[in-house]
């Protein structure tokens, strides 16, 4: 079989089938293995990606694709953009301090609180990557920033993949979009010029060792279209053409449309532009007018953050101009990073959702057929077109998808049902009557540690090696254990610890009509964090209570407050795999009915405060500024929708995982929360900059101990975080809480933190 229409992968989750690089970077970091060992996971790791595509008949295979933590951070250590604080050795256990941060030596003084001694430093910013749920390291530069190549990554992944018998595509992180994403300076694109020279050197040293194309990723394409990035793209592009004009350069733009980007994006002098179909067909006309005809395109059709199985068909139909036109590469919309490995592992699915689906290897079987209908002729994959297009029709037709019930409910809503009955300073007075918190309260996000005795208890209840009431024994007993600590450091709302829960959306979805779930469908979330986003395939609704007992059970232990915590719609949708057959909001607002429902129960039961959390509201904000105001109006409504149906009494919490709302703080101030918890202590100057124009109007708790990272703040250090947010708030609004959830965080790390979090409000409330 000769193609003469490649296929390409853009890119491909790292993690391994079975989370290796997961459990071996963990133990790394636990000291239980060397770096011998890290070193041989991630090469078999990398060597059965390859093998995979190459079976699947992918004809461009990326290398340095893999990551030990994420692309953009090898990318910083790569140009040698190593803050001061982390040393200047470009080695893992930098590049390990850059992601996590390094505990200093630590002692507990003689009020008990732990202060950090030695070099311990904190781990650099981190955020979503675009509007993925993938996080990468946020490159800081200083104003006189030196750049450097002082890794040769790239090169060693290419050479790696030659030996095995691969002739690979190089992925790189293009220097635009490095530095575009970075922080520290105040136009980062300006230190364009220092950086070229770095990458003009990788490049060179990938043609020497055999490189004939090099993908360099550009995402920042698929933003609004700025002066200053589009000079430096040009100056990019043009210098690299000059100076390695040997190599084939693919520039890749993926998460939308080129838009104001179109005429840069097609001008640059390089010889082929990925395109993404999936997020934006529409763009293809004017891609295919705007391109020189040397100009290879290569056409995202298959989607690189969806789990749906493709309408191969439909896509033929759809590129049969650019197909007219030659010179085109077939590709997923984006790097398939985003979407979980194999779907064969999935052995528990409905069978008809499971024929709607295609993971990795899936979309790279479909990306291949596509070639081989093009360039054999479409009798020659007959069979697999037909059965992608009945896939297609049946899932359109299921009665799984479908309920007229859901659809009448979401019909008859009215307005008021989306606003309390009180304005906020009604509520407040009330709540503050019913409640007599001291000043400054003190409360956490929701979970604590999902340690592996937690973690076993729920396999081994999976397993069946534990019954039901084995299982909920233990769960009462660490919750219990929860309540009873949490009362002794002198917190003052508590929370049940979430220890049921194996993920925020995941417990939700699982409870829901409409949602199904994958065992082995993992997503980076960051570093060796990975999730399994729940699959909601058809209409929502919420068949019975899905947290009441466990809110009944914590809050019997004690007088104190006990949160009813909840996961809101936004977040629920952001963080699954959505249907593509509905509009995003049309899905949101289902969802936020059905959570309605549980708000009401948990105050029937007695709950006071009720958390609903919208971690990922943020991370939902179309790329394009003008698409804006529709997502935050229907996200908006719909947390209102979810909230709304309670007394002015019941304090309302949420939560998000940011503290950057400069841009959407009209939004999040009409979601109308009683209470909102933020994340803040890695990013202290934003804090600064939220409160300057616009005045947060209800309850807030600025996050003030970094969850991210295993070190423990020292009392000082959240004072210090709180003297900044007092300049910016009223005392009477402030609440003392951590950035977000403690899941992630051994108890030993949490203990030592909260009890000086606790101290750090003492010392608030009783100046010296
Ligand atoms: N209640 C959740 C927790 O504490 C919130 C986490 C989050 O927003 N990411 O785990
Ligand atoms: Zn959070």
């Amino acid at each position: 079989m000769s193609l003469s229409i490649p296929v390409a992968t853009l890119g491909t989750p790292r993690i391994g089938l079975k989370r290796e690089l997961k459990f071996a970077l963990e133990s790394y970091w636990a000291g239980k293995s060397d770096q011998a060992a890290l070193l041989d996971t991630a090469r078999a790791l990398r060597a059965a990606n390859w093998a995979r595509q190459a079976k699947r008949g992918v004809t461009i295979m990326p290398s340095n694709d893999f990551s030990f933590y994420d692309q953009v951070l090898d990318t910083s250590l790569m140009v040698g953009a190593i803050p001061a604080i982390y040393g200047d050795k470009a080695d893992l256990d930098t590049y390990f301090a850059m992601a996590r941060g390094a505990q200093g030596a630590t002692e507990t003084c003689a009020h008990g609180h732990v202060h950090t001694t030695g070099h311990g430093v904190p781990a650099q910013e981190m955020t979503k990557w675009f509007d993925t749920n993938y996080h990468y390291m946020v490159p800081e530069f200083t104003p006189d920033q030196a750049f450097r190549l002082t890794s040769l990554k790239p090169v060693e992944e290419f050479i790696e993949a030659k030996t095995l018998g691969h002739h690979t595509r190089p992925v790189l992180v293009g220097p635009v979009t490095f530095l575009t994403l970075g922080k520290g300076v105040e136009h980062p694109v300006r230190l364009i010029d220092r950086l070229l020279p770095v990458y003009v050197d990788l490049l060179k040293k990938l043609a020497d060792a055999g490189a004939d194309w090099v993908q360099i990723d550009e995402p920042v394409l698929a933003l609004d279209g700025s002066v200053d990035v589009a000079a430096a793209l040009q100056k990019t592009y043009a210098r690299f053409a000059t100076e390695v004009p040997e190599l084939k350069i693919m520039v890749a733009s993926y998460f939308g449309d080129l838009n104001e980007n179109l005429y840069v994006a097609t001008s640059l002098p390089v010889a082929g532009l990925h395109i993404d179909l999936v997020r934006a067909p529409e763009q293809l006309d004017a891609v295919l007018d705007a391109a020189p005809k040397d100009l290879t395109l290569s056409l995202g059709v298959i989607d690189g953050r969806n789990i749906w199985r493709a309408n191969l068909p439909a896509i033929l139909d759809r590129i049969a101009p650019a197909v007219k036109r030659g010179n085109i590469q077939i590709a997923p919309s984006c790097s398939l990073l985003h979407t979980p490995i194999d779907l064969e592992l999935e052995t528990g699915l409905d069978a008809d959702v499971k024929s709607w689906l295609a993971f990795s290897v899936q979309k790279q079987s479909e990306l291949v057929i596509l070639a081989r209908a093009l360039n054999e002729g479409r009798d020659s994959v007959k069979a697999e077109l037909d059965a992608s297009a009945q896939a297609a029709a049946a899932r359109a037709a299921s009665p799984k998808v479908h309920s007229a019930a859901v659809r009448a409910r979401l019909a008859a809503v009215t307005p008021d049902q989306a606003q309390r009955a009180q304005p906020f300073a009604a509520r407040a007075a009330l709540q503050r009557q019913a409640f007599a918190l001291p000043a400054f309260p003190t409360t956490t996000i929701g979970s604590f540690p999902q340690t592996s005795e937690v973690r076993k208890a729920r396999s081994d209840h999976g397993k069946g090696t534990i019954d039901d009431a084995q299982y909920e024994r233990f769960l009462k007993d660490e919750t219990e254990r929860a309540i009873r600590w949490q009362e002794e450091i002198g917190l003052d709302v508590l929370v049940h610890g979430e220890f049921e829960r194996n993920d925020m959306v995941q417990y939700f979805g699982e409870q829901l009509s409409g949602f199904t779930f994958t065992k082995h469908g993992w997503v980076q979330s960051y570093g060796s964090r990975c999730v399994r986003p729940p699959v909601l395939y058809g209409d929502v609704a919420r068949p019975a209570p899905m947290t009441v007992a466990w809110w009944q059970y914590a809050q019997s232990l004690t007088d104190r407050p006990v949160k009813g915590m909840l996961t809101g719609p936004v977040t629920i949708l952001n963080w699954s795999f959505v249907r593509d057959d509905q509009p995003r909001w049309e899905s949101c607002r289902q969802i936020a009915l059905a959570i309605r429902d549980e708000v009401s129960d948990l105050e029937a039961a007695g709950a006071k405060m009720i958390q609903i959390d919208e971690a990922a509201l943020r991370e939902g904000l179309p790329l394009h500024r003008s698409d804006w105001a529709h997502y935050l109006d229907w996200a908006v409504e719909s947390f209102r929708l979810c909230a709304s149906g309670v007394r002015n009494e019941t304090q309302i919490h949420t939560h998000m995982c940011y503290s950057e709302f400069n841009d959407i703080m009209d939004a999040v101030a009409a979601m109308d929360a009683d209470v909102i918890s933020i994340e803040t202590s890695r990013s202290k100057m934003e804090l600064l900059d939220v409160f300057k124009t616009t005045k947060y109007p209800n309850e807030i708790g600025p996050g003030v101990y970094d969850i991210h990272s295993p070190r423990v703040p020292e009392v000082s250090e959240m004072t210090d975080l709180l003297s900044l947010a007092r300049e910016r708030l009223s005392d009477a609004q402030i609440w003392i809480n951590p950035d977000c959830g403690l899941k992630t965080r051994k108890w030993d790390e949490v203990k030592p933190a909260l009890v000086n979090m606790v101290a750090a409000a003492k010392a608030l409330r009783e100046p010296v």
